[in-house]
């Protein structure tokens, strides 16, 4: 049996995906195929998890829980702040994001509504709470490089291009 395009750790994965909710409203979809180095939590775990052992060019639905996505939605990380305690260059946006260092790391709010002296910031992921429905197409499998590998991410196209 030929290992070589069978997804398994250390192989750099590309895929093509079509993502819905469960309401079958599409969330997201690709255009180009997405890389990523399996094994390494590049995606989120759910997702991973169903990936693992297809070959090039084959197809699955994946339905993935919010404990194995985004999480569950945590009415505790919904806060609201004064205006005058966000940074006074800020130009408000719906959606924008705001980091924020707490004792458990960092921390990336969303900005989810604007009042006249305070905005509601919500540290919920946007799809917290949702369960995932991924049509997904293996594109392309490869082997990682010794580099790839050692950072624990993809390198050139379509992979990150931090350095
Ligand atoms: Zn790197």
């Amino acid at each position: 049996m030929n290992m070589s395009n069978t997804i398994t750790k250390g192989k750099v994965v590309g895929f093509s995906y079509h993502l819905k909710n469960s309401q079958g409203a599409t969330l997201d979809q690709s255009e180009e195929p997405l890389l990523y180095l399996h094994g390494e939590g590049n995606i989120i775990p759910g997702l991973e998890k169903e990936l693992e052992g297809l070959k090039d060019g084959d197809s699955k639905q994946v339905k993935v829980s919010p404990e194995e996505a985004y999480g569950t939605y945590d009415e505790n990380l919904v806060f609201q702040v004064p205006k005058t305690e966000l940074p006074p260059e800020a130009d408000l946006e719906i959606g924008m994001e705001f980091q924020t260092d707490t004792a458990n790391g960092r921390m990336v709010l969303y900005l989810q509504e604007i009042r006249e002296n305070d905005v509601v910031l919500n540290g919920n992921h946007p799809l917290a709470g949702e369960t995932l429905h991924f049509d997904v197409t293996i594109k392309t499998i490869r082997d990682a490089t010794a580099e790839e590998i050692a950072h624990g991410h993809v390198h050139g196209p379509g992979g990150h291009h931090h350095h």
